[in-house]
């Protein structure tokens, strides 16, 4: 008994400390309360709480128009229009990040599965999983929920993806 109280102290403490470093490690930094305020209540469920919107529901799944797709919680651009494919999934996918660094990935293994987790890196907010089905020229498919998405219309070629990675201090 007393063995396993420990092992439940431990794994409790491993979990804080973990829980510790990622608000170490994201530049964005709000306290639940006032995620609570800025988010939808769909926006927190899935943003904060790891939720997912559910298959056909969201704002963005078939949508082509061209732009760029931004962290609705922090307004980092996450993608754009260029890299945006229809998967027949239900949600919106993208075959690549608009920058190299703009996402964090994370080993998920909730619900019995072992997936790959896909956040924003500049928040923290969770925004959906990235499999390894997608098509060229990266196979990888960022399976994204729209709640976690806002669109700004406007061109979205690579040139202004190069623009905006010479930007100094980005
Ligand atoms: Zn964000």
């Amino acid at each position: 008994m007393a063995v396993l109280a420990l092992a439940l102290l431990w794994l409790r403490a491993s979990r804080s400390r973990a829980q510790e470093k990622d608000v170490r490690s994201y530049p964005v930094q709000k306290t639940e309360a006032e995620w609570k305020a800025q988010l939808t209540a769909e926006q927190f469920r899935i943003l904060r709480q790891k939720g997912t919107e559910r298959a056909f529901t969201g704002g963005f799944h078939d949508h082509h128009e061209s732009g760029r797709y931004l962290c609705v919680a922090c307004s980092q651009v996450l993608f754009d229009s260029t890299s945006k494919f229809d998967s027949g999934t239900g949600w919106p996918s993208f075959f690549q990040p608009f920058r190299l660094g703009s996402l964090v990935e994370e080993t998920d293994r909730s619900w019995g599965m072992t997936r790959v987790e896909v956040l924003c890196a500049n928040c923290g907010g969770h925004l959906g999983h990235l499999f390894r089905d997608g098509p060229r020229p990266t196979g990888l498919r960022y399976c994204i929920n729209s709640a976690c998405l806002r669109f700004e219309p406007g061109s979205a070629g690579p040139g202004e993806r190069q623009q905006e990675e010479a930007k100094p201090g980005k």
